[in-house]
């Protein structure tokens, strides 16, 4: 007898949704389905080649292990992209409204003909190419690099990635922006800071002349807002932008909004505006590591023709962490005094041009996921081999959890490498810890005094 594929796929994805995040299970779990599910072949159909990637690459253990569970059966993997790609059930629905515009694949290739137009200019430094990718910043990253492939298209529509200040949101906003130009994947670009698209608003208001603000934005093909938490917050700019999105979005344009917070925490917008900003994906980009600032160092320098030595990266990239625009401050101001004073790159110079910016530039204390792992297993009395063992008992998962959290907090070490440590876990099992220390530390302030006394252990232990 056939096993009933969709039946028993249903039930795995039942059991997944349970173990990940929701806004992650429905992205990446939403669109799939099984075609065939048996002891020796599990066939997962999915929207696009996109997805196959990111589930392969992200998920496929979680997929392997649930089916196990569910069926005691370890059958090999293998995704197939559906024949016609079908877009989220927003889009079909707006299919059948009159007033949208279709945008068929074949008018798509005659956008490719070098006719699309950047409505404003773009920095030309801020490409894919330039934007060094790690762990902190791969999902919005990769999500970016699919909108720019498939303007409207996929089901990231909108696609908002936020962050804290100067990690990077603008210039993938940008360079989004960027490659739809130079692929020829969507017509009429425009890329704008929320104030000026408020501001623009504004102006045509007084003027008593809003024909051309609508033609720039609402015929955009690819509109992308930046910042907007700078909102201004009257009826009146509100009401614009759910027009826009809405006319935008039911003709399957392409829109991208930055904020430097997520969107279900911005003040002053109206719920149907931040439900909106939560219909497609929403991205965060965090801190980078220390191997990510010493990489995005390294291409900075190079853009600017110049080779930096090892130590002197990680020196700078040690010192400076929290802050990417930050880091390349320093590498300019030390090579402006490099070439103006005529001195030699060096460790002192580099100490001395953080000096000029502010900050000590003592080395930090060596801390290591040795070191965490150790003052961690002596605070909460718990022998390092059960706190990286496989015991699942709450309190030892708890301090397991604590410890990852800081690895990657206090050292930035890569999520793969704290995996490795802890019992050669997966990273995703990291990603989980973290998040689970983060959402506990929002909601309880013990629990925060707690972690703030064992990082003030680990950090005097290091510097003994
Ligand atoms: P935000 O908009 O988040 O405040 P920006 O996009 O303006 O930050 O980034 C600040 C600076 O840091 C820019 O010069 C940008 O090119 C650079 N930058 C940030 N992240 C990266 C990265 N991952 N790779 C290369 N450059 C980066
Ligand atoms: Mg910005």
């Amino acid at each position: 007898m056939p096993y009933n594929a969709t039946g028993l796929w249903a039930r795995c994805l039942k059991s997944i949704k349970l173990k990940i995040q929701p806004q992650s299970f429905q992205t990446w779990f939403g669109p799939t389905n099984s075609l065939e599910l048996c002891p020796e072949r599990a066939v997962i159909e999915v929207p696009t080649s996109f997805f196959a990637d990111w589930l392969e690459e992200h998920y496929s253990w979680l997929i392997c292990a649930t089916v196990e569970e569910e069926t005691s059966w370890k059958p090999k993997l293998e995704f197939v992209v559906q024949k016609q790609a079908k877009g989220p059930t927003e889009f079909n629905q707006a299919e059948r409204e009159d007033s949208v515009v279709k945008h068929s694949s074949s008018e798509a290739s005659v956008s490719s003909n070098n006719k699309s137009s950047l409505v404003f200019p773009l920095n030309p430094k801020y490409r894919f190419e330039q934007f060094v990718v790690g762990d902190s910043n791969e999902f919005s990253f990769t999500a970016a690099k699919a909108v720019a492939d498939s303007p409207g298209q996929t089901a990231f529509n909108p696609l908002v990635i936020y962050g804290g200040v100067g990690l990077g949101k603008t210039h993938l906003l940008q360079a989004i922006g960027d490659l739809c130009y130079r692929n020829g994947s969507a017509q009429r670009i425009v890329y704008v800071t929320a104030e000026k698209f408020f501001s623009d608003y504004l102006q045509a208001i007084q003027r008593q002349d809003t024909a051309e603000y609508i033609k720039i934005y609402r015929n955009a093909d690819v509109l992308l807002i930046d910042d907007i938490q700078f909102y201004v917050k009257t009826e009146g700019c509100q009401r614009e932008l759910i027009h826009t999105f809405n006319t935008l979005y039911q003709n399957q344009k392409q829109i991208v909004l930055s904020s430097d917070r997520p969107p279900s925490t911005l003040k002053g917008f109206e719920d149907r505006l931040i439900s909106r900003f939560q219909w497609g994906l929403v991205t965060d980009i965090e801190a980078p590591n220390l191997e990510t600032r010493i990489a995005i160092l390294n291409c900075k320098a190079e853009e600017k023709g110049i080779s930096l030595a090892p130590e002197i990266s990680r020196f700078l990239a040690e010192q400076v962490v929290s802050n990417v625009r930050e880091l390349e401050g320093a590498l300019i101001r030390l090579l402006t005094m490099k070439s103006h004073m005529g001195m030699e790159l060096n460790i002192e110079l580099a100490r001395r041009a953080l000096r000029g910016m502010g900050r000590h530039s003592t080395p930090r204390p060596c801390v290591n996921i040795e070191t965490v792992q150790k003052a961690t297993s002596d605070f909460f009395d718990i022998p390092i081999p059960m706190l990286i063992g496989a015991t699942r008992k709450q309190d030892i998962t708890s301090a397991r959890h604590v410890c990852m959290y800081l690895c990657k907090s206090i050292i930035g070490a890569p999520l793969k490498a704290i995996g490795n440590e802890f019992g050669n876990r997966d990273h995703t099992t990291v990603i989980h810890a973290c998040k689970a220390v983060e959402k506990k530390l929002s909601k309880d302030p013990t629990f925060g005094n707690l972690v703030t006394e064992l990082e003030k252990s680990i950090q005097s232990n290091a510097s003994q």
